[in-house]
């Protein structure tokens, strides 16, 4: 059984219901629509097609939008693409027609970009194909010369080099788009660019006031984010989940530095008891083959071994031509990279002391887990999924069993490595039932047989939020109580 989670974004490539059907079936966790493309229509049918596959197939899997974010765009060019020469000159001008770009200047549609700039600054277009420097200003243009050269075509995306554009995280339409999430009851929401936990702590108030009900990711992906330990820590905290967004981070603070990164938003974001998922051009060449490279196999086995919850794929399965191809290559993969004992292994935070009841007790099965060979699964009886979330921070080869009778933990649950979900609903039952239940669900679905150890956590009341409070070892085929 798969421990590390797959988010697929969808899109051209996966929009009809035979394709989004085969897609989820080939082992998509979470779903990732891109609020950068299409309108809430599209988002609307999307959603609708999903809850009905998973309906037909009793399949858990989460929905994540991502909003567009300040992502800062060149405007379009009369036909379309030029090509520019290293050492040429080149005007980003905001009061030129956004129609009217040529090969020696194109409209931007961020006129803050200008004050943002100084001389001598580097500019990276188009995920940095195309570099330029700014050697000159004026109030409404950059005068730039381009240090590599290469094909631009319309509405690009340009960062600086170093980060330090004012853009606030949230645009007017991702205000409108969060009040879409919540229409829509996606069960995650992502946030482009924050700078800090503020930009966060602000997000978090808006989506509470829509009524939407849904867990918020950070795209770490500005180089503020990542420019000291401190920031990072505070807007991990101020997170759900923080998602390692290296098409963007990787232009600002530069591919070298990328790799250090990567590895420590994971291991903070862990450490914290945030939730943590490695994306972009995980598998980029499968756009286009139906086999990854060796690159891209290492690539996602790496971020498995970093310790990752989720990898995600972006064009790959929204407008590649091998989208199920590609999610069976990355189960494969990441199975084998599962294979590894370093990722079944664990230092059992041995030097931290517990902050809650919960997490005392979900550190402390673990730990049995982990320590007493006959236990096969762990059952949670969860009803916000907070308590396999505490879980799924320590490392282990025993699956975290999610039972719930909220539809939403279900799916919630689905991004988070190592765990599984059972609905269940204990209604009125007693006690020793519920436990009883609770095993035969298990051996019903073969994760257990008799002989087996299989450890238990639950509340007092099966209503509280936070409540578990207490841990039973119970063997298979005995009388379970
Ligand atoms: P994007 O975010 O795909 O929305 O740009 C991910 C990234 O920048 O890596
Ligand atoms: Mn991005």
């Amino acid at each position: 059984m798969r421990r590390t989670k797959i988010v697929a974004t969808i899109g051209p490539a996966t929009d009809t219901l035979p394709q989004l059907e085969a897609l989820l079936l080939s082992g998509v966790n979470v779903v990732r629509l891109n609020f950068s493309h299409g309108h809430s229509s599209d988002h609307q049918r999307r959603v609708e097609m999903i809850r009905d596959i998973c309906h037909r197939h009793q399949l858990h899997i989460a929905i994540m939008g991502d909003l567009q974010g300040p992502k800062i765009r060149i405007a379009r060019f009369t036909n379309t693409k030029v090509t520019l020469k290293s050492g040429q000159q080149f005007t980003l001008d905001t009061t030129l027609d956004n129609d009217a770009g040529d090969s020696e200047q194109v409209g931007i549609d961020y006129p803050q970009l200008i004050a943002d700039c100084e001389l001598g600054d580097e500019l990276l277009l188009d995920d940095g194909r195309v570099t330029m420097q700014v050697i000159e200003k004026t109030n409404t243009s950059l005068v730039c010369t381009v240090i590599n050269g290469g094909p631009l075509s319309n509405n690009k995306g340009i960062n600086k080099k170093g980060g330090g554009l004012s853009a606030a995280a949230l645009t007017d339409k991702d205000k409108q788009d969060i009040l879409i999430a919540a229409q829509l009851e996606l069960d995650y929401l992502a946030v482009s660019f924050p700078r800090n936990a503020a930009d966060m702590h602000y997000a978090r108030e808006l989506v509470t006031a829509s009524g939407a009900n849904c867990r918020l990711v950070a795209k770490i992906e500005r180089a503020e984010a990542v420019a000291n330990d401190q920031v990072l820590d505070e807007l991990i905290l101020a997170s759900d989940v923080v998602m390692v967004a290296r098409g963007d981070l990787g232009v600002e603070i530069g591919d070298a530095a990328l790799i250090a990164t990567q590895k420590k938003i994971i291991s903070r974001a862990r450490k914290l008891n945030r939730v943590v998922i490695t994306a972009t051009q995980m598998m980029e060449s499968m756009i286009d083959s139906p086999l990854p490279t060796r690159a891209e196999v290492f690539d996602v086995a790496n971020a498995v071994l970093d310790g990752t919850d989720a990898v995600m794929l972006s064009a790959e399965t929204a407008a590649g031509s091998y989208p199920v191809e590609t999610v069976q290559a990355m189960d494969r993969i990441i199975l084998g990279a599962e294979q590894d004992r370093s990722t079944r292994e664990s230092n059992h935070r041995l030097n931290r002391e517990f902050e809650q009841v919960d997490e005392t007790i979900a550190m402390s099965a673990m730990y049995a887990a982990n320590h007493m060979p006959g236990v096969k699964a762990i059952i949670c009886l969860t009803e916000s999924g907070n308590t396999t979330l505490l879980m799924s921070r320590i490392s282990s080869g025993i699956p975290i069993i999610a039972m719930s009778r909220h539809p939403q933990t279900s799916r919630r649950v689905a991004m988070y490595r190592g765990v599984q979900t059972i609905p269940f609903d204990t209604g009125t039952a007693l006690n020793a039932e519920v436990n009883q239940r609770a095993v035969e669900s298990l051996v019903e679905r073969g994760f257990v047989s008799a002989g087996d150890f299989v450890l238990i956590t639950k509340g007092d009341y099966v209503d509280a939020q936070g409540g578990t409070n207490t841990m039973k070892l119970v063997k298979v085929g005995g009388e379970v109580r």
